[in-house]
């Protein structure tokens, strides 16, 4: 059973809209895909592990020592859950999804690239999904290679088939465009990618707040996504990646934490998720993290989905009634993302004009520069909804954007 969530009961939950926007107006927060707002329980969270359990994790012997290594271990099994893991040893903890390729690219497609060999990503990938694996190609001698997308912002897997070959080493693809919103039907590119035993990493970093994952029905090598875009703290995300791989997998960064014994000749180093994770963790992100996951799972995802699914229908039918409005990025399954030019308004001038609305959206390449270049325009206004957001904040975003034409129209 589901039930339609009440945006105006779920936005007192999050106490940033409490404040005014200096213009006076109420604060129409529209761009979540750059980051979510956090609701009280997560702040609570880890303001109650500072106050109540702060200690190192993994060393102490003492009693906060082992509520610090409860709190943070303890969200390795929510998230374990969350994305429906086989094993704890499966999830590791890094800063976000930026680390966490960057982390995939070093310690595993690196030990397997040889010159010649190719990676394979999307056009409309994350700069993060993207410069990691050029970079790796680079060192490698190595070729990264697109598959393509079509003007609505699709993505043409008809190609991708004969695009893998033994050559093939990796493939990193978006779930949800952030720029376009196109949802990727990744489970048909994993079957594709493992017809031909190659490896292949999903950035989960704009659909884990909404949308299901079972990494084992999917059965995707590794997934990555970051706390601060599921409604929890920055400076947290996680990788995912099949024990079989992180076992393989060389670590990155070296020190205390990740060890199982060192000398001055030689070390070795601890199973996984220790062994990626070099350094006291953020345990305070952790303690959020878990909550921003136990809020999420209050709500359900189903219920989330079928908000958005709402408010992308009211959204576009409204913006595409504004004359002069293009928006970029028509695919038949979309999540609530919405790009858009405004007559010959630059993305800035919209962003800002409409700033002195209360109205906030992202404008800007977006970290898609190639999205951006397939489209020959510099930038896009982005307008990203989310739980806490109303029929009324799209009504004021049209309000906000009527001034935009009266000065540009
Ligand atoms: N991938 C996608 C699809 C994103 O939307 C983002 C953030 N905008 C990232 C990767 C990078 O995430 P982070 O900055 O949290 O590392």
């Amino acid at each position: 059973m589901s039930n339609m969530l009440d945006p105006y009961q779920i936005k007192k939950d999050f106490p940033i809209f409490s404040q005014a926007h200096p213009s006076g107006k109420p604060l129409t927060y529209l761009d979540s895909a750059a980051t979510t707002q956090k609701p009280q329980i997560v702040i609570n969270a880890m303001h109650g592990y500072y106050e109540k359990s702060n200690a190192n994790v993994h060393r102490g012997i003492h009693h906060l020592g082992n509520r610090a290594t409860l709190t943070y271990e303890g969200t390795r099994a929510k998230v374990q859950n969350f994305i429906h893991a086989r094993s704890r040893k499966e999830i590791v903890f890094t800063k976000g999804t930026t680390e966490s390729v960057n982390l995939v690219a070093y310690g595993f497609a690196e030990q397997r690239l040889n010159e010649g060999d190719e990676i394979v990503i999307s056009a409309m990938e994350h700069h993060s999904n993207l410069i990691p694996w050029q970079m790796l190609c680079r060192r490698k001698k190595a070729k990264l290679r697109i598959i393509p997308m079509d003007e609505s912002g699709t993505l043409q897997l008809d190609q991708l088939d004969e695009m893998l070959s033994e050559r093939t080493k990796m493939i990193a693809v978006v779930h949800i465009s952030n720029s376009l919103g196109t949802i990727n039907p990744i489970e048909d590119i994993i079957k594709l990618a493992h017809a031909k035993d190659i490896p292949i990493l999903i950035d989960a970093a704009q659909s884990a707040a909404y949308y299901d994952i079972d990494v084992q029905a999917w059965d995707c090598d590794f997934l990555v996504f970051s706390g601060h875009k599921v409604f929890g703290p920055t400076g947290i995300g996680v990788l995912y990646g099949k024990e079989k791989w992180l076992e393989e997998m060389v670590p990155w960064q070296f020190g205390g934490e990740m060890i199982r014994s060192v000398s001055f000749e030689e070390s070795t180093f601890a199973e996984s998720p220790q062994k990626f994770e070099a350094g006291t963790p953020n345990i305070a992100g952790a303690a959020g993290l878990a909550a921003a996951i136990q809020y999420i799972e209050t709500l359900g995802k189903e219920n989330i989905r079928q908000h958005l699914k709402a408010l992308l229908g009211y959204a576009t039918a409204q913006l595409g009634a504004i004359e002069g409005l293009r928006i970029y990025g028509n695919a038949d399954k979309k999540s609530a993302i919405i790009s858009f030019m405004l007559e010959s308004a630059h993305a800035h001038d919209i962003a800002t004009i409409i700033d002195n609305h209360g109205v906030a959206v992202r404008a800007g390449h977006h970290c898609t520069q190639p999205v951006m270049a397939f489209y020959g325009i510099p930038a896009t206004a982005r307008v990203s909804l989310s739980i806490y957001n109303s029929r009324e904040d799209i009504d004021r975003l049209v309000e906000a954007l009527e001034s935009v034409r009266l000065i540009f129209g």
